[in-house]
């Protein structure tokens, strides 16, 4: 082990941050006590965030009474150095998230419903079927596979137990680094980056398609201290990223045409006597062949291809030959190309010819080995002869086309393949074929929905782990914070379980400790204990500087240009599709860790606003996006200043959220390393075509504060109308009828907790209720949902009254015989039988007006929906929830803050929310599908005629 305090140039530390002791309390990396003044016992627990992001922040994690309330980066964590993003704070939602599935799932097909299970049941049917195809196709039948979102220690068991099963098919290929890894072995011999403190000693620094405001938040400090000091930062990307503010220039290239900036700088460097001959002559190969393809170019021929100013790429090479030495980082949008290693070898090339390869503050980084530090034969992958892999890249047609044997079962852990990897809609299809699905995972996300066993995995929080980095050269303690929530179990745990249910069970149970001690081997090795983990991250015995001694991995020893170079297709625009698709990483979320709740209406696309006014397209148009490959629907913001030939979006939403991304990439694979080029997917981009329903106006107004229009306004939103909302419980003013009849197609009144009788106090009501008259008059369609329900029964001469008792939860529910043959609910009504138990909320209810007609009812609330008028629909029961309103209804009930509702608290206590909130990720789920179906059945009432 190392210290890294030999570099004490850097000293940005964050202030402020909580400062916490590593060794204090009986077990090491915990701090407990009574906080001065409160009953309450809070700790704060070291640990380290696992999830698929470079930086692998140490944090803190403080929990009051069992219950974490807050993660922070830990001050004193030798890299990270109390940073931690955004996404950091946001996990305690998702930890306690109401969607987050906290029990073992089962059914026996798709189309049933989820029911739960013990633990004991789901793994005596996974353990019954692994066997079973076992021995009718063999091993190879069963695919494991294994996502990125975690990379500790402790899951190179998961391989381990397939391997002791007898080995099945695995993957290989990467969605992520692969082909970056790949290019910089072939010149390096080995992939090995400069410490990211090692940043600290470069005078300038070249972010290549890197994105640290999002991805890489502890490199932020280091770019603001290169500047500080006189140095300069150069960003290198099609988009301008959210880094482009922490650097002083932006040059943003064709996308996939790299290789030719990065030729024309180093044309530049050497027409400037700039080159290190001395590198080039002694430590290299190739050099005078890699000369020799830079001679068929002229500068100015390599700056139109990739298209930049020559003056940005005399910028960069003045940069470089004023202010070495020059450290150039390596994003990883730049490896989602088919031929990437063109643009990453020449990178490479610039950085030795610069000379600075090997040298402190210099270098051409791209990533670390998260799995380097331990001891790999614990993959078990040589206890069976090789078995077959199949190709990540293009892992759907992979699976729909393996043979001999067809791949029949599929088990998954930390990943979600069919949102994220290429071509998703091939995915699906590939997880349909298979006979049986096993995910280990923490939400119902688009590949929970294709299986049949759903396992809950705890998240790192509730874990005792190692974990290495693939962004800098610690290796940090995973120390468990909080106890797993219900029932949810490690991966770790899974599998030593199922491995109890064969014959090598034994060879795989031991305790979490005995195999990090025998896993982490090589990390003991270099100095570091288990104890002195548990307390804080370990630096790894790797260089600072890689390559000092100028001797290199290859089979000379030296460092190897690039001697083939046909660029045939680099940057190329498939005919038909302008616009290259460039999917980013999100600030917000870690690919697709999201939740239904937490999706807009329609994933974002951004183009650039010459281009979209050259189309017609103006700021927040529906529009239709298509590949060669599928299509989605979107809404287009117009970005100034984005080049013209690149149409950009936030990576990580969900398909079943109506995002979807990946059903527009090709399934491909890089040239070099198995990587996924996402980034050669073309696409057009078109107004969304006239349906009758796209471009509706729909006028939403809502009583209530707590009750926003949640799933109902989202379908909305997602079939292309437009909606104004008027928060009438914040003094928003209705419209003047004419006005309303005038401006809107549609009109939706939404739940609140106001009498519906009460108006003196919601003077509103009668003008409000005069408007769903005239709208139903002019046969524009109305909903009203429980208080808008009332409101609408009352409008048509329905009398409300209020109930005995509130009602509050799911309640069971059944379409009556008109409900069935309404011409417009009727087809989603019998198409949903058994109906799912929707959310009640209420302690008013009315009767019927005339001529009304009853659709769905309630055992103890008869009138549940009805329909009246002419295009009139009322909805007792809270369609519309999603799982926060309905998790903030339960917290407003649990604390007493809503004083209208107080009956309920008296009625349901707290073992009922508690029932409820374990329930609620089903009974959301359930509501939400048959919500949406409801909804666009609605709004087709307000369809237009379409030519
Ligand atoms: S997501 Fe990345 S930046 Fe954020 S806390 Fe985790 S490792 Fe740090």
């Amino acid at each position: 082990m190392r210290s890294t305090s030999a570099h004490a140039t850097y000293a940005p530390h964050t202030t402020g941050a909580t400062h916490t002791s590593h060794t204090t309390g009986a077990t090491p990396g915990r701090s407990s006590g009574h906080a001065a003044g409160h009953a309450c016992i809070e700790q704060r627990i070291i640990t380290s965030c696992t999830r698929d992001c470079p930086n692998s922040c140490g944090l803190v994690a403080t929990v009051r009474d069992g219950r974490l309330v807050r993660l922070a980066g830990d001050p004193d964590h030798p890299l990270t150095r109390g940073k931690a993003c955004v996404k950091a704070q946001r996990y305690v939602k998702r930890v306690y998230s109401p969607e987050r599935i906290t029990h073992p799932l089962l059914r026996d097909h798709r189309h049933q419903p989820w029911r739960r299970a013990t633990w004991d049941e789901a793994l005596d049917r996974i353990a019954a079927r692994m066997a079973a195809i076992r021995d009718e196709s063999g091993t190879e039948a069963i695919l494991y596979y294994q996502g990125y979102g975690e990379r500790t220690a402790l899951k190179l068991l998961n391989r381990y137990f397939f391997n002791l099963f007898g080995g099945v098919t695995t993957l290989r290929g990467s969605l992520c680094g692969g082909t970056g890894q790949g290019s910089q072995n072939l010149d390096f011999g080995q992939r090995v980056s400069h410490d990211p403190l090692d940043h600290c000693n470069s005078n300038s620094l070249i972010l290549w398609g890197r994105n640290p405001a999002s991805t890489q938040i502890s490199l932020v400090p280091i770019l603001r201290d290169i500047r500080k000091r006189g140095g300069t930062v150069v960003l290198v990307d099609p988009v301008r990223n959210r880094s482009a503010p922490l650097a002083d220039r932006h040059t943003a290239p064709r996308a996939g045409t790299d290789a030719f900036l990065a030729m024309a700088v180093t044309k530049l460097i050497v027409r400037a006597g700039g080159e290190d001959r001395e590198f080039m002559e002694r430590h290299a190969e190739g050099a005078a062949e890699y000369l020799r393809i830079l001679d068929r170019y002229t500068v100015d021929d390599l700056c139109a291809r990739c298209g930049v100013n020559v003056a940005d790429a005399e910028f960069l090479a003045d940069t470089m030959l004023r202010q070495r030495p020059t450290s150039i980082l390596l994003g990883w949008g730049m490896h989602r190309h088919e031929a990437a290693h063109l643009s990453i070898r020449a990178v490479d090339a610039l950085g030795a010819i610069s000379g600075n390869i090997g040298v402190p503050g210099g270098g051409v980084s791209q990533g670390f080995e998260e799995y380097g530090p331990y001891d790999q034969q614990y993959w078990g992958d040589g206890l069976n002869p090789p078995r077959r892999t199949l190709l990540l890249p293009e892992i759907g047609r992979e699976i729909l086309d393996a043979r001999d044997p067809e791949i029949r079962m599929i088990m998954v852990t930390a990943g979600n393949p069919a949102c994220m990897a290429a071509d998703a809609g091939a995915v699906a299809r590939a997880f349909r074929k298979a006979e049986f699905v096993v995910y280990s995972g923490h939400f119902m996300d688009d590949t929970a929905d294709l299986a049949h066993v759903f396992l809950p995995a705890t998240t790192f929080l509730e874990e005792d782990d190692v974990m290495a980095s693939y962004g800098h050269n610690y290796v940090g303690p995973v120390n468990r914070a909080i106890e797993p929530v219900d029932e949810c179990r490690s991966e770790f745990m899974m599998f030593h379980d199922l491995a109890a249910r064969f014959p090598f069970a034994d060879r795989f149970r031991r305790g979490v400790d005995e195999w990090l001690h025998d896993l982490c081997a090589p990390v003991w090795a270099q100095g570091c204990t288990p104890e002195r983990l548990r307390a804080g991250a370990c630096r790894l015995d790797a260089p600072m500087a890689p390559y000092a001694d100028r001797t290199f991995p290859t089979p000379s020893g030296k460092f190897r240009f690039m001697t083939d170079f046909d660029p045939a297709g680099l940057g190329a625009v498939e005919p038909g599709y302008p616009y290259r698709l460039l999917t980013i990483a999100p600030h917000g979320y870690i690919c697709s860790e999201r939740t239904m709740a937490g999706h807009d209406a329609l994933t974002e696309v951004a183009l650039a606003t010459e281009e979209a006014a050259r189309l017609g397209l103006s700021d927040g148009a529906v529009v239709r996006v298509e590949s060669s490959v599928g299509a989605v629907k979107a809404i287009l913001r117009t970005a100034d200043g984005q080049r013209p030939d690149i149409l950009v979006a936030e990576r990580g939403g969900w398909n079943k959220a109506g995002h979807g991304l990946n059903l527009l990439t090709r399934a491909l694979s890089s040239r070099v390393g198995c990587g996924t080029p996402y980034y050669e997917t073309g696409v057009r981009v078109a107004p969304w075509p006239d349906d009758g329903v796209t471009g509706l106006r729909v006028l939403v107004v809502q009583p209530g504060n707590d009750a926003p229009g949640g799933s109902f306004c989202k379908e909305l939103a997602c079939c292309g109308a437009a909606l104004t909302t008027l928060r009438t419980g914040r003094e928003d003013a209705l419209p003047p009828r004419d006005e309303a009849l005038a401006g809107y197609d549609a009109m939706v009144v939404l739940g609140g907790h106001q009498h519906c009788r009460d108006d003196e106090g919601s003077p509103h009501f009668p003008h409000l209720m005069d408007l769903l008259r005239a709208f139903d008059a002019a046969g524009r369609p109305v909903a009203g949902i429980c208080l808008g329900a009332q409101l609408l029964a009352r409008a048509h001469g329905g009398r409300p009254w209020t109930k005995g008792a509130p009602e509050f939860g799911f309640v069971p529910l059944a379409p009556t015989e008109a409900g069935l043959t309404d011409p417009v609910l009727g087809p989603v009504l019998s198409g949903a039988l058994p109906l799912p138990r929707l959310m009640s909320f209420h302690a008013d209810t009315f009767d019927l007006p005339e001529g009304g007609a009853l659709l769905v009812q309630g055992a103890r609330c008869r009138n549940q929906c009805f329909r009246v008028g002419n295009a009139s629909y009322g909805f007792r029961f809270h369609l519309e929830v999603d799982s926060s309103t309905v998790e903030g209804w339960v917290e407003m009930l649990r604390k007493g803050r809503m004083s209208e509702y107080a009956a309920c608290r008296e009625k349901f206590g707290g073992a009922y929310f508690d029932e409820l909130a374990r329930d609620m990720p089903l009974l959301v789920e359930a509501s939400e599908a048959f919500c949406r179906k409801v909804a666009a059945a609605w709004l087709g009432l307000a369809r237009r005629q379409v030519d």
